[in-house]
């Protein structure tokens, strides 16, 4: 999930790491650190915070002697973000030291296993697993080593790796998570994001899911799943910098945009097995959840949204009263809740101010809290009784994208656990709902493949020019319709109302006119109907309906001027999918109106004042 840098060479290789990571930086990171092999022994520095740290404890990396080794800046998903936590990790031996970015799913099991085999662990991390398992491995052949390793791992990786009784190589192998080798001049490297090695190299070959790849000074090999070697061919970025930074996209936005399967990926993939959800361990007693007299779900901006899909989710699968506060009012609305009552906290950052103002709050007055949180140990993942993390990733761009369908996601985990604790659900609708959800990353990668992008920028560009747009919808529809127009407004500062389909004609009509834009989501099958006669009396009065619907409501394209379709999804999870066309319409229009995406006027990313 953060970065990776591997140097194999004649030059010393510390140096050449801390500089590779500082070109990382710009992606966030919480702590950092390397390894390098010297005379057959590994030499490991690790700090907490910033790369600055790393730097003095090395001396520049001048400290550290050897020609190979690897670095890495992280992000937490398991344990705190502290020193020991930070990667590299080295095997209890010594002699394999690791670098991993993304989840390793089964590593509690792998763990116990471990322990039971006399393995002592020094971080709370998922990741220590690797170097620990290799150590078992191994036994003088790395590449079956590597095929075994690969066989144990569930989950999201990119890996890199040195072995002490391995001179002058690295080791990589990668799932669901980019690793790139750059192509020096005797020397080579391996990246996970090739604005790590663009000082020395343009050259880099891609490497693919379940490949191996072994690095020396004057080469590389290529291992595919069943470990017979490949050819791939090398390619030459011409990209600069910034451009690299992005991952080749112009923005972060829609970088991030289409890091949406990933991150929906890591948020549900590890808390689903055999068809079971499994809330990191988080026990909610029967007892407590047929009590509970309702449910709070606060937050602000886009995490208050994400908290509205999640009541109609909620209520109608569990059959508890929510109630969707922002937390600017929780605060100073002398709010009712006690030990009945569950107080879920929503926030990307974890740390927005007014969120943790309310967080604490709820905890003063009894109420059990809930914090679903993309900062690993941030103020509010610490201060609340459990969190459930959406592991989104670094999140850059001001706007938020995957870190809303996150949390969305995570808020679909929560109403299914409870239901299915309190027995409101079917066996068969709760297996249904959760293959569903499997599914999502899927569904949304077929959204950002070019020819569906494409519809999106044709319509964005046909509409760039309103002054007005109206966002319409009805129930689960009506909470995608408030972040449609929040993304809207944020990035291309176009003004934009979302309105329960059924609410305009008590005012709101009186401002569509001859043109006026009114996006309609239209993907609630028993709505469908209702939703027909809303855009008909907003066509009757001249106005113009862009249709966003499921395959099953298509035919509304009938009575619209134009439509987009979400691919066929159940109808209670649509809005993730409905939040995907908005993004990518809303970054369109702002691209035509060569706003600042990335920076909007007057917007922080981490609102951390009341
Ligand atoms: N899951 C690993 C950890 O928490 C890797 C995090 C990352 O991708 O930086 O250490």
């Amino acid at each position: 999930m953060c970065g990776i840098i591997g140097y194999v060479g004649k030059r010393q290789a510390a140096p050449i790491l801390i500089d590779g990571l500082k070109r990382l930086e710009y992606r966030g990171y919480d702590s950092s650190g390397i390894a390098v092999v010297e005379n057959a022994k590994i030499k490991l520095i690790k700090s907490e915070g910033k790369i600055a740290e790393l730097e003095k404890r090395s001396s520049g990396g001048k400290k550290l002697n050897g020609t190979f080794g690897i670095g890495h800046t992280r992000w937490a998903t398991h344990g705190e973000p502290n020193t020991t936590n930070a990667h590299p990790h080295v095997s209890n031996d010594g002699r394999f030291a690791v670098v991993h970015n993304g989840i390793i799913e089964n590593f509690a099991e792998l763990k116990s296993e471990l322990i039971a085999d006399g393995c002592k662990f020094a971080s709370e991390t998922d990741s220590e697993v690797i170097p620990q398992l290799l150590q078992r491995i191994y036994d003088g052949d790395m590449l079956a080593a590597l095929r075994t390793l690969e066989s144990r791992l569930k989950g999201s990786y990119a890996v890199g790796i040195v072995c002490a009784d391995e001179p002058d190589r690295l080791y990589a192998v990668r799932k669901d998570n980019p690793l790139i080798i750059g192509l020096g001049d005797g020397e080579n490297f391996i990246v996970s994001d090739i604005s790590a090695a663009l000082r020395y190299t343009r050259k880099f070959v891609l490497l693919d899911n379940s490949e191996t790849a072994v690095v020396t000074p004057d080469g590389i090999k290529c291992y595919d799943a069943s470990g017979a070697p490949i050819e791939k061919e090398p390619y030459t970025v011409d990209w600069d910098v910034d451009r690299a930074e992005k991952g080749g996209y112009p923005h972060f936005m829609i970088k991030e945009i289409h890091e949406q399967p990933r991150a929906l990926t890591d948020t549900l993939r590890p808390r689903i097995s055999d068809g079971d959800i499994d809330l990191d361990g988080i026990n909610f007693d029967k007892s407590y959840v047929d009590g509970l007299t309702g449910i709070d779900i606060v937050g602000c901006g886009s995490a208050y949204h994400a908290g509205i899909v999640g009541k109609y989710f909620i209520e109608k699968h569990c059959r508890i009263p929510v109630v969707n506060i922002l937390a600017s009012e929780y605060i100073y609305s002398d709010p009712i809740t006690d030990g009945k009552r569950l107080t879920v906290i929503i926030s990307q950052s974890g740390e927005t101010a007014d969120t943790l103002a309310a967080l604490r709050l709820a905890k003063k007055l009894g109420s059990k809290t809930l914090a679903i949180v993309n900062v690993v140990h941030s103020a509010i993942a610490r201060d609340a009784d459990s969190v459930l993390y959406t592991h989104a990733g670094p999140e850059i761009a001001v706007a938020t994208t995957k870190g809303y369908t996150t949390q969305v996601a995570a808020l679909y985990l929560l109403g299914l656990k409870l239901a299915a604790i309190k027995g409101t659900i079917t066996q068969k609708r709760f297996t249904d709902l959760v293959e569903k959800l499997e599914a999502l990353p899927n569904n949304v990668t077929e959204q950002l493949a070019e020819p569906e992008v494409e519809k999106v920028k044709t319509l964005a560009a046909r509409y760039a020019d309103h002054h007005c747009v109206f966002f319409i919808g009805r129930g689960t529809d009506y909470a995608a319709s408030l972040e449609g127009a929040l993304k809207l407004k944020e990035i291309s500062y176009i003004h934009a109302e979302a309105y329960a389909a059924g609410e305009l004609k008590h005012g709101t009509i009186s401002l569509i006119e001859q043109g006026t834009l009114t996006l309609a989501l239209t993907t609630q099958t028993a709505l469908y109907h209702k939703m027909e006669s809303n855009i008909k009396s907003v066509e009757s009065r001249g106005g113009t309906v862009l249709a966003i619907a499921s395959p099953a409501n298509s035919h509304i394209g009938e009575c619209c001027n134009d439509m987009l379709t979400i691919p066929e999804c159940d109808d209670d999870l649509s809005p993730v999918l409905t939040a995907v066309v908005l993004q990518l319409f809303a970054y369109y229009v702002a691209l035509d109106r060569k706003c600042d995406i990335d920076k909007p006027r007057n917007l922080a990313k981490s609102v951390t004042v009341e």
